[in-house]
């Protein structure tokens, strides 16, 4: 045996040994509300890999014996020219990646609470300070490996798509940064994934609402519950329930309204779903 092939076989041995905890990657749609899988080469060198877009870190997971970065983007994003910036212990080097253009319909809602389309100072200062709070529980961090193929939370009608380009009572607000399923008020809602409580509360627009953490970087967001049966703090199984529908928050009526976050993007959560065609 010569050198070349008894270090090849070290290779093979590390590759094997990345791969038996290794999971199916999501497909790569690297568009605004999408997510990028972004192939960072092999998985055979020492060290800690870690990958950064804009200023927060993005997961990186083994697969096939190569390191895939599982990059969300943000709705709001560009399209174009995109980079990834690595830090391999200690060395940078960058990724490039492309973000193509997706479109997203429009939607016109009619809001009977006038406060909840234009608060009053009052409710902005308040919405200022859940705003805190909400970006923090989504810039959760745990190194632990997420579960990548997520549970439909709650059983139920689609009553509203991801990404629509939303006006309440006409005048244009944020898009559409979840799903809505419709279900009478009660029903039981399940975790997508194992993971971590970070945040519960009763927030103006999202009412009550639970935020799980699932390791690095990826976090679902529980909208309009009408109870909550967890605790920040409470770490849950995939499909342990953590509370029920409600209609609590702006709403129309009772339904859950979920939300996908990756590295802080809200993302469109059919491509991390087992079964899309359900719920
Ligand atoms: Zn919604």
């Amino acid at each position: 045996m010569n050198l070349a092939s008894v270090i090849c076989l070290v290779a093979a041995l590390t590759l094997q040994g990345a791969t038996a905890a290794a999971q199916d990657l999501p497909a790569s749609s690297p568009t605004p509300g999408g997510i990028a899988v972004v192939d960072l080469g092999p998985a055979d060198t020492a060290g800690t890999v870690r990958a950064f877009f804009g200023e927060r870190r993005v997961m990186v997971t083994g697969h096939g014996g190569r390191l895939f970065a599982i990059v969300g983007i943000a709705l709001d994003t560009e399209p174009g020219a995109a980079t990834l910036l690595l830090d391999h212990d200690g060395r940078d080097s960058e990724v490039p990646f492309e973000i193509s253009d997706r479109s997203y319909e429009t939607q016109h809602i009619t809001v009977a609470n006038r406060r909840q389309v234009d608060p009053n100072p009052d409710d902005l200062e308040r919405i200022g300070t859940e705003k805190k709070r909400i970006d923090a529980a989504l810039r959760a961090w745990s190194d632990s490996a997420p579960q990548l193929n997520l549970l439909v939370p709650v059983e139920g009608r689609r009553s509203s798509a991801f990404g629509l380009r939303r006006f309440f009572n006409e005048q244009p607000r944020r898009p559409h940064s979840g799903i809505d399923i419709a279900a009478a008020s009660g029903t039981p809602i399940r975790a997508a994934a194992a993971g971590r409580i970070v945040e519960t509360g009763d927030f103006f627009f999202n009412g009550k609402t639970v935020f799980i953490d699932h390791g690095q970087g990826l976090v679902t967001m529980y909208c309009h519950m009408d109870e909550i049966d967890v605790a920040a703090g409470d770490t849950i199984a995939r499909g342990a329930i953590i509370g029920a529908v409600g209609s609590s928050g702006r709403v129309t009526g009772p339904h859950l309204h979920w939300s996908v976050s990756l590295n802080g993007a809200m993302v469109d959560p059919d491509l991390l779903l087992d079964n899309p065609d359900q719920g």
